[in-house]
């Protein structure tokens, strides 16, 4: 996420991207409303098939491009930039798993075509923040499924096209066997079930809902859901956001540093009081975008070698890296945002002006919840009992 990954012409798309979601962005913030403008122009910036081959029509840009598009537009609006990030991950799903199901193959080619945004729909009542159980199941009506989830937390599940949901392979199977499965914006029945009236990433407008899904058979994942999570969700997932939140705590600090700097011209010759919190929080923005960049190199290094990286991919070792970039990514946007805060004042403390920082403090908040911290570290309690290795990368 170092910003020299992308071609010139795909950098200076994401900025113009960046400059219509900046634009908008507290009103976003204001109204808890979808950035449709900002959606509207990744449409027509042609940036939705970001993740997919260029044999179906996409970009075909690797993990480390992506998550530097998510930086750009997560430092002009971090619900854009997360929303960006959840439509990736699962068109990277669709490309890495589906290319060779008939049906999955021409979606992602629609897809890419129609430049189509699509949701995710893994967390259910009961379960939680538990990507690898479900309680809703499949049930096979001829060569067609149905099911019904009841989804706790659905980003943008009024605006999406189409929608990859986490379902029971039956309604036998253990609550570890998973299918995912493609559903058609036409075959699903989705139900608001409360408000998104939240602190922070309000534009990711997430409520909960009941969603009634069918579709083909054909629209079934072949690979097991537990393989699709560990080669491609979870890399994708942890390493896109931490790209997302390095653009959030990169805007808290830039704008520290403006102040900082019209502060100074103020008083030429002496360093004004903020000037060494500035360098303070600069370090610690160097620290989070180096840790972002060394498990997103590895990430891009492994799924670009296919085969030959599988194992180091979905090894102990390297899930506990991943794992550690979203906990640690999660806690250092609050802090760097705080710091921020602190140099500002009372500019950065209104919610009007150039200095106003209380969105990204709260849109910082939802890292460490976004699948809860404390679920990860337990995990990986369990991981390092068994990981003989030293941890980390
Ligand atoms: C901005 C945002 C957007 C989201 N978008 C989507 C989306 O598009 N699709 C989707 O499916 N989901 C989405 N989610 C939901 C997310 O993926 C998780 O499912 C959700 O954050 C889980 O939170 P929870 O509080 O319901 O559950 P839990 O993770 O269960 O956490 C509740 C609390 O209980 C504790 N806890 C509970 N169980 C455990 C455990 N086993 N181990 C340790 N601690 C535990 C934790 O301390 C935690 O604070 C989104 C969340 C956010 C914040």
């Amino acid at each position: 996420v170092s910003g020299t990954l992308l071609s010139p012409e795909l950098a200076a798309a994401a900025e113009r991207v960046a400059a219509i979601a900046a634009a908008h962005a507290d009103e976003v913030d204001r109204d808890a409303r979808f950035p449709h403008e900002a959606a509207a122009a990744l449409k027509a910036e042609r940036l939705m098939g970001a993740a997919a081959p260029r044999s179906v029509g996409g970009l075909e840009l690797g993990i480390a491009q992506i998550a530097e598009i998510c930086q750009t537009l997560g430092r002009a609006c971090a619900s854009t930039g997360m929303a960006y990030a959840m439509h990736q991950i699962q068109v990277a799903c669709l490309a890495h798993h589906g290319l060779g199901a008939p049906a999955l193959r021409r979606y992602l080619a629609e897809m890419c075509d129609r430049q189509l945004l699509i949701a995710s729909v893994t967390s259910e009542v009961g379960t939680g923040g538990d990507l690898r159980s479900s309680k809703c199941a499949l049930e096979a009506e001829g060569d067609r499924f149905r099911f019904v989830k009841h989804s706790t937390t659905l980003s943008y599940g009024e605006q999406a096209d189409d929608y990859l949901v986490t379902v029971r392979r039956d309604a036998d199977a253990a609550p570890s066997d998973q299918v995912l499965v493609l559903v058609r914006r036409a075959d699903a029945i989705v139900e608001k079930k409360g408000e998104w009236d939240t602190l922070g990433m309000r534009g990711t407008c997430s409520p909960p809902f009941s969603f009634t899904g069918t579709g083909p058979i054909g629209h079934v994942f072949a690979d097991a859901f537990g393989d699709i999570a560990a080669r491609t969700m979870v890399p994708y997932t942890h390493v896109l956001w931490a790209g997302a939140w390095v653009g959030l705590a990169s805007d808290a600090v830039a704008r520290a540093s403006r102040f900082v700097r019209q502060a100074a011209r103020k008083t030429p010759g002496s360093a004004p009081p903020g000037a060494m919190r500035l360098a303070e929080v600069a370090s610690m923005l160097q620290a989070m975008r180096a840790s972002v960049a060394y498990v997103t190199h590895e990430a891009d290094r492994l799924i670009r070698a296919g085969d030959a990286g599988r194992d180091r991919l979905t090894s102990i070792g390297f899930a506990l890296a991943l794992n550690n970039l979203k906990t640690s990514c999660s806690r250092q946007m609050v802090e760097i945002v705080w710091h921020a805060l602190g140099i500002c004042g009372m500019a950065g403390y209104r919610n009007t002006g150039p200095f106003a920082l209380g969105r990204h403090l709260r849109d910082a908040h939802s890292g460490a919840l976004q699948v809860s911290n404390d679920r990860i570290l337990l995990t990986n309690a369990s991981m390092l009992l068994v990981h003989k290795d030293t941890p980390g990368l």
